[in-house]
């Protein structure tokens, strides 16, 4: 064994105290580091690999030094970016655990890893009240989860019209219409990586002032195309949190063949809180669904699952037949149910946490973050030179300056604001405008006054510099 390999494994148990003392400072410190540093952007000169190396203590080291000053606070409470989860105490654990036991899950040649994500998916369906038609499987993030939907899809149209995608490839299918009101962008992207194409995705047109599909349209859109269709719900649009009917497009299938994939990436929290469930009814009886976890279920990255009622279609696309693996047979392993063969122990985070705080703590983590955005929401309609481009269904807070709202000037917000709370960039309604995105467990009541706080201060510093600038000539 190397020096350094038996000098570490000499002094594990020290080593890990080292690192988990690393982790309570990191943690400890989550709510005074600026939530973007300011060193983040500047880059550091690469190191070259060493030939000759002096171990984990002396990694720590340079990692504290040269790495750990430029990460963000992006599992702490103001950070508003894209919809970015935290990691709860025992979501943390479990992700530790994962890389502690370091399980290969994918067989039922060892199985105890299958069995662990097997009910962990049983008590997300129940969650997001799923019915047990629906199997489920762990993968790496939203994206994903929507391209296995999709490529799922991609396979009951080749059943509908009698040709094995699988087998004989795309081009058997012919032209594929994708219908959607308001797509996330990865679904383009996965009917890039699906080979049915970017321009499959045909947008319906959505109610007026809305996000949410206008189920009208979609009608007649299915009404016009020649033959099956697949259909991508949106319960959760990432700028204003809108959400299409879905009761009544999954009624449309009683006279148009479709496919019905929801994306409710967030969205399909809405479940877990009796004030809001309301949005996501008809979720089951969707084809596929797509969940993001790391998202607001706050396990750490990356994490999601895609649900189906067609794993037989499934085993289908991702089979991988060979000799030490065993046959696909009735109740596949996972390695013939996702884009990966091997994989780590993805579930178990997800198990600790929903383990740990059940049903009523991740209803509390919803609430509680639901009633933040709202709340911020009240505040930007206070702030002079504010206003909000959307009322606050869920989550989300979407607004932007009274007055020249030019990108340019968006960003010069959010990075006056970037020390105290993050923001990211969006249009909405034809205007430049910036969200913030609530789905972190560790934030309250005092964050967002203390954000609507440095709100109104980085606003005032933008409109001021606006009125007082010196006119071009003059
Ligand atoms: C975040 C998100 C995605 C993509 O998720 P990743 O986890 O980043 O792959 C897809 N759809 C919606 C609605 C999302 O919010």
């Amino acid at each position: 064994m190397h020096r350094e390999l038996a000098a570490d494994l000499d002094q594990l148990p020290a080593l890990l105290e080292e690192a988990r003392q690393r982790a309570v400072d990191f943690l400890g410190g989550l709510d005074d580091r600026p939530v973007i540093p300011e060193e983040a952007g500047r880059p550091t000169p690469s190191e070259p690999l060493r030939e000759d190396a002096d171990g984990l203590r002396a990694a720590l080291a340079e990692f504290g030094e040269r790495w750990e000053p430029r990460l963000s606070a992006g599992a702490g409470p103001r950070y508003f970016g894209f919809v970015t989860g935290g990691a709860t105490p025992a979501a943390l654990v479990g992700d530790w655990l994962t890389a502690t036991a370091d399980q290969n899950s994918n067989s039922s040649l060892d199985p105890a890893g299958q069995h662990l994500e097997r009910e962990t998916v049983g008590w997300l369906r129940e969650l997001f009240g799923l019915s047990p038609a629906h199997s489920g499987t762990f993968v790496s993030g939203a994206t994903q989860s929507n391209t296995v939907g999709l490529a799922i899809a991609r396979e009951w149209l080749g059943e509908r019209l009698g040709v094995d995608v699988a087998e004989d490839g795309v081009a058997a299918l012919g032209r594929v219409r994708v219908l959607s009101g308001s797509a996330h962008s990865s679904v383009a992207k996965a009917l890039s990586v699906l080979g049915l194409g970017r321009t499959a995705l045909t947008a319906v047109p959505a109610l007026p002032g809305r996000e949410a599909v206008d189920v009208a349209a979609l009608e007649r859109a299915l009404a016009g195309a020649d033959g099956p269709c697949v259909v991508v719900a949106n319960a959760g649009t990432v700028n204003t949190v809108d959400f299409d009917d879905l009761r009544a497009i999954a009624a449309l299938r009683e006279r148009y063949p479709f496919w019905l994939h929801v994306d409710a990436a967030f969205g399909a929290f809405a479940a877990l809180s009796p004030h809001h469930t309301e949005l996501v009814a008809g979720l089951d009886r969707a084809d596929s669904v797509c969940v993001d976890l790391h998202k607001w279920l706050n396990v750490p990255y990356d994490s999601a699952v895609q649900f189906t009622r067609r794993r037989d279609l499934q085993a289908r696309v991702f089979q991988n037949a060979a000799a030490y693996l065993g046959p696909v047979g009735d109740h596949p392993d996972l390695v013939h149910l996702t884009p990966e063969n091997s994989h780590r122990l993805r579930a178990l985070a997800a198990w600790f946490t929903l383990r740990a705080y059940g049903r009523a703590g991740h209803r509390e983590i919803v609430e509680r973050n639901v009633a933040g955005a709202r709340a911020l929401g009240a505040a930007v309609e206070a702030i002079d030179g504010l206003r909000l481009l959307a009322p606050v269904r869920l989550n989300v807070v979407c607004f932007t300056l009274t007055e020249d709202p030019t990108p340019e000037r968006l960003a010069a917000l959010a990075s006056e604001l970037s020390a105290e709370a993050f923001l990211t960039p969006t249009r909405y309604a034809g205007l430049p405008a910036l969200r913030a995105a609530f789905s972190n467990w560790r934030t309250t009541e005092a964050d967002v006054r203390r954000t609507a706080a440095a709100l109104s201060a980085a606003t005032a510093v933008i409109t001021s510099a606006h009125a007082g600038r010196t006119p071009p000539g003059a």
